[in-house]
C-alpha cells in the first residue's frame, strides 16, 4: 500500500539542487507550505560539476555572498583560453576583481540545502519521483525509495516545480520535453582530486581549451581551493563512438595530455571520475503547463557555449518562485496564469541562452573558426575582454557581435582584399 501524505502542499519542488533550493527558500520565506522532494538520501551529496559560479550571481542573488563564506572557495580573476592550433592568451580582470568563484558542488549544494531546508514545511529525502498525475484540484506525485525496493509514497500539491536535473522526470511526464534525447545533450566528464595527488601549476586561473583538436569539444582545468577539477565535454556522437564503454581509459588519456602540456602534475585517480549530461540545445520551447513549471537543467537552461548552468538554475528558480507566488495570490494554477514565468526568464536570460546555442554550433563544429577568433583576440584587447566576458557572463553577445561587425569583420575583409591584390600584382 502506498503511504499517502494527507497534506495538500501549496507547492511541491522536485530536486534540491541550485534551482530547487533557490525556489524553496523564497517560497518558504513567503509563508507557503512547501514540500521539497530529493532523491538523495541526505546532503552532502555528489553532483558532477566544475562548480564555477560567475561573479554576476553575487549581485543578482545576494544570498550567494553569505553562502560563499560558508564553503571553501577559490575566487579567480584570471583565465587562459586556447584554440585547437595551440594559440592561447591570458585575460586578467583589470581591477583584480574575481570573475569566477570555484566551489565543490558537494559543499555548495549542502549550503544551499541547509538554507532551503530551514524554510520549507516538509522535506522528503530519498524520494525518487516516478509518477505525476494532474487533476482539476492539484497534482499527485508518486515516489519510490529506490528502483530495487520501491517503498511507494504519494504527495499532493497545488503546483509542482520540476528542478530535477538534465534527466528530468517532470519534464517528460508533463510533456514539456519530448523526442530523442540524443542531440539535446552533451556529456561532460570530469575528475575532482585533492592537490596532494593531482595538481596544476596554474592555481590562479581557469584554463579553457576550446574545441580540442581530438574533437572532445572543450577541455577545462578548474583549480578549486583544495582540489583540481579537470575534464572535457563532448557531443553525443563523439561520446557514443569513442568514450562509451571505456570512459575511464579515455579520461586518463585526457589527463596525460594535460600533463604532457604542463597543465597538470601528479596522478589521475579514476575513482574520482564522473560523467553527467549537460543540456546543449537551449531552453525548452515551453517551460510551463497546467500546475507545472520547470527550472534549471530540467528546462534546458544552460549556456551551451560555456556549459554554465548554476547561475541559470538559481535565477530560473527565483523567477519560478515569483510566478508561483502570483499564482497563489490569484488562486489559479492553470497554464495561462503560469505563463508569466516564461515571459520573465525569456526577458532576463532567454537571449543569452538562445545565442549560446548558435555560438556553440558555429564554433565547435569548425575548429578553424576558433583558431582565427583566438588569434585575433591575442592582438585585440577589446575582443579578448569581450570573449572572456561572454564566457564569464560580464559582457553580452550583442557587445561581442557589435565589436565583430565594427572592427573584426572589416579587418578580415581588408586582409583578404590586400592579399588578393598582392597576389595579382605578384602575378
Ligand atoms: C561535469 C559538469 C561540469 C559543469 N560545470 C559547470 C560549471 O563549472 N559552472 C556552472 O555554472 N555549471 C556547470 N555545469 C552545469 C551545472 O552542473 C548544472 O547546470 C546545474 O547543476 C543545474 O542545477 P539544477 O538545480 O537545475 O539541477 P541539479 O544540480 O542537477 O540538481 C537536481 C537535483 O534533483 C534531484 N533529482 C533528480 N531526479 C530526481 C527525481 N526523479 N526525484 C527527486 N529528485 C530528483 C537530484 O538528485 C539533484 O539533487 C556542469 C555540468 C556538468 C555535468
Amino acid at each position: 500500500m502506498p503511504h499517502t501524505s494527507s497534506t495538500l502542499f501549496d507547492v511541491a519542488i522536485v530536486g534540491a539542487g541550485p534551482a530547487g533550493c533557490t525556489a524553496a527558500a523564497r517560497l518558504g520565506d513567503a509563508g507557503l507550505r512547501v514540500l521539497l522532494l530529493e532523491k538523495a538520501k541526505a546532503f552532502p551529496r555528489e553532483k558532477p560539476c566544475g562548480g564555477g559560479i560567475t561573479a554576476r550571481a553575487l549581485t543578482r542573488l545576494p544570498f550567494t555572498r553569505d553562502l560563499l563564506r560558508e564553503v571553501p572557495v577559490n575566487a579567480l580573476s584570471k583565465m587562459y583560453v586556447e584554440s585547437p592550433d595551440g594559440t592561447g592568451f591570458e585575460y586578467a580582470d583589470p581591477h583584480g576583481d574575481p570573475i569566477l568563484y570555484l566551489v565543490r558542488r558537494i559543499d555548495w549544494d549542502a549550503a544551499l540545502f541547509r538554507r532551503a531546508g530551514a524554510r520549507v514545511s516538509e522535506l522528503a529525502m530519498g524520494a525518487i519521483v516516478t509518477g505525476m498525475v494532474t487533476d482539476p484540484d492539484g497534482v499527485t506525485l508518486t515516489c519510490a525509495s529506490s528502483s530495487e525496493n520501491p517503498d511507494v509514497r504519494t504527495f499532493r500539491a497545488r503546483v509542482v516545480l520540476g528542478a530535477d536535473s538534465a534527466n528530468s522526470v517532470i519534464a517528460r511526464l508533463s510533456g514539456l520535453r519530448t523526442g530523442e534525447v540524443h542531440g539535446q545533450f552533451a556529456v561532460d566528464m570530469m575528475e575532482e582530486t585533492p592537490y596532494t595527488q593531482l595538481d596544476t601549476p596554474h592555481r590562479d586561473r581557469v584554463t579553457l581549451l576550446l574545441s580540442l583538436p581530438s574533437s572532445y569539444g572543450y577541455g577545462y582545468i578548474f583549480p578549486k581551493q583544495n582540489h583540481i577539477n579537470l575534464g572535457f565535454g563532448s557531443g553525443p556522437d563523439y561520446f557514443v563512438e569513442h568514450v562509451r564503454g571505456r570512459a575511464k581509459q579515455h579520461h586518463l588519456g585526457f589527463v596525460e595530455q594535460m600533463k604532457a602540456r604542463g597543465f597538470a602534475t601528479g596522478e589521475s585517480h579514476p575513482e574520482n571520475y564522473r560523467a553527467f549530461p549537460i543540456p546543449i540545445s537551449g531552453p525548452l520551447d515551453s517551460t510551463y503547463a497546467d500546475r507545472v513549471l520547470l527550472a534549471g537543467d530540467a528546462a534546458g537552461m544552460v549556456n551551451a557555449f560555456s556549459a554554465e548552468g548554476i547561475y541559470f538554475a538559481m535565477v530560473s528558480g527565483d523567477l519560478a518562485a515569483d510566478a508561483i507566488l502570483a499564482a497563489h495570490r490569484a488562486n489559479r494554477f492553470d497554464a495561462r496564469q503560469l505563463a508569466s514565468y516564461q515571459a520573465a526568464w525569456e526577458r532576463e536570460i532567454g537571449p543569452e541562452l538562445r545565442h549560446s546555442v548558435a555560438i556553440q554550433r558555429r564554433l565547435f563544429t569548425e575548429p578553424g573558426r576558433v583558431n582565427s577568433l583566438v588569434r585575433r583576440a591575442t592582438a585585440d584587447p577589446e575582443l579578448k575582454s569581450l570573449l572572456c566576458g561572454y564566457s564569464m557572463g560580464f559582457s553580452t553577445y550583442e557587445q561581442l557581435r557589435s565589436h565583430m561587425a565594427r572592427v573584426v569583420m572589416p579587418q578580415w575583409v581588408w586582409g583578404k582584399v590586400t592579399s588578393k591584390a598582392r597576389a595579382l600584382v605578384g602575378a
